[in-house]
Formats: structure tokens, sequence, C-alpha cells
């Protein structure tokens, strides 16, 4: 257990400066150069005499420089804003709009001409220069509530919130990911996919940081290229997969993704959508003595606040499979609008209150107010999410609140409707999309489909599809039109994004 991060990182960087922090596809830096590096750029940065704790905006993609840049940020107490540089313009400028960030650390090309922005941008070139200048440096880290990192969340609508997260939330959540509950050994590989501007990629950033461990940073363009991600994996000898399911089902495309190819990989960390019984027994099959997490959280309750191990008993007896226990330091439970639900087993918002809720977000009083409270004094957040809690305090997430629509008078949940057509044998992957007309009301739902084999007869595949899950579905929650894909969309943080499915399926 550590209490403050930078201070643990200087420890752990001192005492393994020669092992490797991080390996981009074979460019590797040692904990004692990252140190060294970030040293310098915070010294660099206490001259420029920005406003005390002003944020940094940082911007980039997996590059090691990063992580140089949000140690300097952290060492000389600013918190920082990652960005990825694959951003669209109008995010970029809602960000600086909302943000305000006192200087932009750009790694990659920050498209300034085309933005409206006051702070000053430095790029690689003089950061590289900063980075092998020596100069006295006076840390004066960010510590307890002061402001570690500025999260913007990436809704396909409205502008980006900034969720800001806390020095101690950050500690919390790193102290839970390296505990008893699950059993992640020192000194080990981890997969560095997730972008860093998206929350899970914190999951594998400051554990491996703090263990003295390697993160196997993939790029984005790798990532993008099958081939190159198939032929890379292996080769990484991983021990920690960090990522979300549809990241696990592109990688089940690949034939060596499994225990004969890769057979140090250990455990399985999964957050930021639904695990479905699909992949779960998948990855069993490919992997069957690793073992499989799943966790739950969101942005605002710092990436993620319970855990459960998805054992093959636990996939043989949940139709859905839960999200887990608390964390310590959490209490999560179930609204009903305004009022707590005291029974066990009733479906409603699952609200979580507690050390790891964030503390607002950015500028922004309005949302902040309608989604943060305090309960009993502590920190709570409304999270959007329907769910139900066990007896024994497990979590079962029932998808979005905002993908529950009437249709007919029924309640129906986008999401079981989707678990409940995965169930036929004819399906890989599905969607359940509701079709509106043009008061909002829903008429039908549509099934998009990825088939186990493209249909020669698509009618005649529709037929098999629903005589096969005759006794698996309500029949209102049977779509009355089915599509079938190729592929889904995928968000900019690898989850389908079913938003603009949504959408698309309404225009
Ligand atoms: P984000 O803030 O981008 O991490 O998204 C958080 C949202 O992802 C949550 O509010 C949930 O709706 C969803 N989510 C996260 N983890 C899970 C999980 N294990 N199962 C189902 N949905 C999840």
């Amino acid at each position: 257990m550590f209490t403050n991060l930078v201070s643990a990182f200087n420890e752990v960087a001192t005492t393994n400066a020669d092992l490797i922090a991080y390996d981009e596809m074979g460019k590797t830096t040692s904990f004692g150069e990252l140190k060294t590096n970030a040293d310098h750029l915070a010294a660099w940065l206490d001259q420029q005499a920005l406003p005390d704790k002003s944020p940094i905006l940082v911007f980039g993609d997996h590059q090691v420089e990063m992580l140089m840049c949000f140690m300097a940020s952290l060492k000389t107490g600013h918190a920082y804003i990652p960005v990825s540089s694959d951003s669209a313009l109008p995010r970029i400028q809602s960000i600086l709009d909302t943000g305000k960030p006192s200087m932009v650390l750009a790694i990659d090309d920050f498209p300034a001409a085309n933005l409206t922005l006051s702070a000053p941008v430095v790029d690689l070139d003089q950061l590289t220069k900063v980075f092998a200048t020596d100069a006295p440096l006076n840390e004066h880290p960010v510590s307890g509530d002061d402001l570690a990192y500025v999260l913007f969340t990436s809704g396909t609508t409205g502008s980006p919130k900034g969720v800001q997260v806390s020095h101690d939330n950050l500690v919390t959540f790193t102290n839970w990911m390296l505990g008893d509950e699950f059993e992640i050994a020192e000194k080990v590989n981890y997969l560095g996919q997730p972008p860093y501007s998206f929350d899970l990629s914190n999951m594998y950033l400051y554990p491996a940081l703090m263990s003295a461990s390697t993160i196997k940073a993939i790029p984005h363009d790798v990532v993008e290229n099958f081939g190159k991600l198939f032929t890379a994996l292996p080769s990484l000898d991983l021990n920690v997969f960090v990522g979300t399911p549809s990241f696990a089902d592109m990688l089940m495309l690949s034939p060596t993704f499994n225990e004969e190819h890769m057979s140090n990989l250990t455990h399985f960390l999964f957050c930021g959508e639904e695990l479905t019984v699909k992949t779960a027994k998948n990855l069993q099959t490919r992997f069957p003595h690793a073992r499989i997490f799943n966790t739950y959280g969101p942005t605002e309750a710092t990436v993620a606040v319970s855990q459960i191990e998805i054992t093959p008993e636990v996939v043989e007896n949940n139709d859905r499979l839960p999200v887990g226990y608390a964390k310590p330091g959490v209490e999560l439970s179930i609204w009903d609008d305004d009022k707590k639900v005291e029974e066990a087993g009733v479906q409603g918002e699952i609200v979580i209150a507690g050390d790891s809720v964030a503390h607002g977000y950015m500028n922004n009083p309005e949302k902040t107010a309608k989604s943060f409270f305090t309960i009993d004094g502590q920190a709570a957040y409304r999270t959007g999410d329907a769910g139900v809690l066990d007896e024994d305090g497990l979590l079962h997430h029932k998808g979005r609140m905002d993908f529950q629509i009437k249709l007919h008078g029924f309640r129906i949940e986008l999401d079981e409707v989707r678990a409940s057509l995965e169930k036929s044998p004819y399906i890989k992957q599905a969607v359940a999309l509701p079709k509106y007309n043009k008061d909002g009301k829903v008429t039908h739902l549509i099934g998009a489909v990825i088939p186990k084999e493209q249909p020669e007869d698509e009618a005649e595949l529709t037929k098999q599809i629903r005589e096969s899950l005759k006794d698996q579905i309500m029949p209102y929650m049977m779509p009355t039109q089915f599509v079938y894909r190729d592929s889904f969309p995928m968000s900019a943080n690898g989850k389908i994004a079913v938003k603009q499915m949504i959408q698309e399926a309404n225009q």
C-alpha cells in the first residue's frame, strides 16, 4: 500500500532503475530513464511560472513521452488532461474551452492552426531538448484531494465533460488493483492497449508503474492493423491483459490468441462494457488456466469499483455475468429515483458512494449537480446504469437507463434483448436497436446481427434464428426486423458504438 503516487513512483524507479518500464513495439525505456526525463521536464515546468495547480494538456498516442509528461505534471502539482491525437477538432476545441489548460505538451503534431487557444504549445523537438537538460528539481507533487487528471468523456452526443479525478481517488484505485483480490504479481508484463484518453488505461498504467512491471504498449496504428497486431501479440510475453470485451473478441479472430502461444498470460481484466457469457466461454476455452475478472465502473468513479472472478461455475450459473462486489472504501446501492431501495434483488439505478467518486465535472456546475451528491457526508455518483444487488452484495449490471425503452407498454432493456439473441447458435454477436416514430415512440425492435456464417438467404436465416430462440426470449422482446452485418462500429474507446447504431437506424 502506498500513500503518495509520486513518492511511490520515485521509490520504485530508483530501486528498479535498470528494469524496463515501457516497451512500445521493441522501443524500450527503463524506469531510471523514465524518472530522469520526468524530473527534467518537471524542473523546466517549474521555470515556466504556470498558475498553481492549473491543468496541463498532454496530446499523443502511446509514446513513452506521454508518461514522462504525466509524471512531470504530477511532480509539479498539476493535473494532466490526456487527449488522443486521433481526436476530432471539435472535441479538442471543446476540451480546450472547458479545461483551460495552461500549457499543451504535444508528443504528436498538435493542430494549433485550426484551433482557438491561448496556452503555449510545446512540441516533441522542444520536449526532447528539455528531457536531456538537467536542472535542480524541488518536487511539490499532487497529494490528497489535488486533482491528478481530468478525463474528458467520449459521449457521442453533446460536449465532452471533464471528470476531475483526485490524487487520492487514483491511489485507492491502484492499491486495490495491486491487492489481494486480483493477486497480480510484481515485475510482470501488462498489455497497454486502451488509449490514455480512456480511463481504462489507468488499469494498466499505475498498477504497472507501482509494481516495477513493464507496459507493453500497442500504438493505435497497430491496433487498427489485424496483421501487425496478431503477429505482435504472442511475442510480447504478456502476463496481464487489460481491455474491453470487444477488444478480446477481436483478438479471438487470431488463431494464436490462446494458451499454447501465450502461456504466461495469467490475468484478464475486463471493464467498460458487458462481458458476455459468449466471450467468457470462448476465452475459458482458449486460456483454460488463466483467471478472468469482470470489473465495473464509470470514469466518474475512477476506472472501476467492483470486481468478480469469472470462473466456469459463474458462467454456468448466470445468463448474464455479474459485475462484482464493491471495492473497499466504496458502497454500492440501488435507487428508485431519489430513494434508496433497501431490499435486495430490486432493479433500479446504481449509485456509487465512497473514496473512488471523482470531484465532479470541470467548470460544469450544472452537470455536476445533476449526477454528484453526498450520502451521509460521503461523495456519491448517480451512474445512469440499471442494476440489481444480491443479498450478499453482488452487483448485476442491467444496461444503461437510457437504453431502457417502452414497447407496447413493456419495459425492455436493450441489453437483455441482445443477451437473449446471442443465445442463438446462428448468431455470433448482436445489438438490439429501437426504431422510433416521429413522436419519439418506439414502434418496433431491430436485431442487428453478425451471423456465425454469412447467409445465402437472409429471410431463411431470420426464420432459423426465430425458431432457435422460441423458448429463450419473451415474445415481446423478439425483434420484428433483422439486419445482418460483418462487423459493428466501434467507439474510440473500443466499445460497440450502440448510440451511433441507434442513430443510424433512425435516420
Ligand atoms: P466509461 O466511463 O467510458 O468507462 O463508461 C462507463 C460505463 O460503461 C458504465 O457506466 C457502464 O454503463 C459501462 N460498463 C463499465 N463496466 C461494465 C461492465 N463490466 N459490464 C457492463 N457495463 C459496464
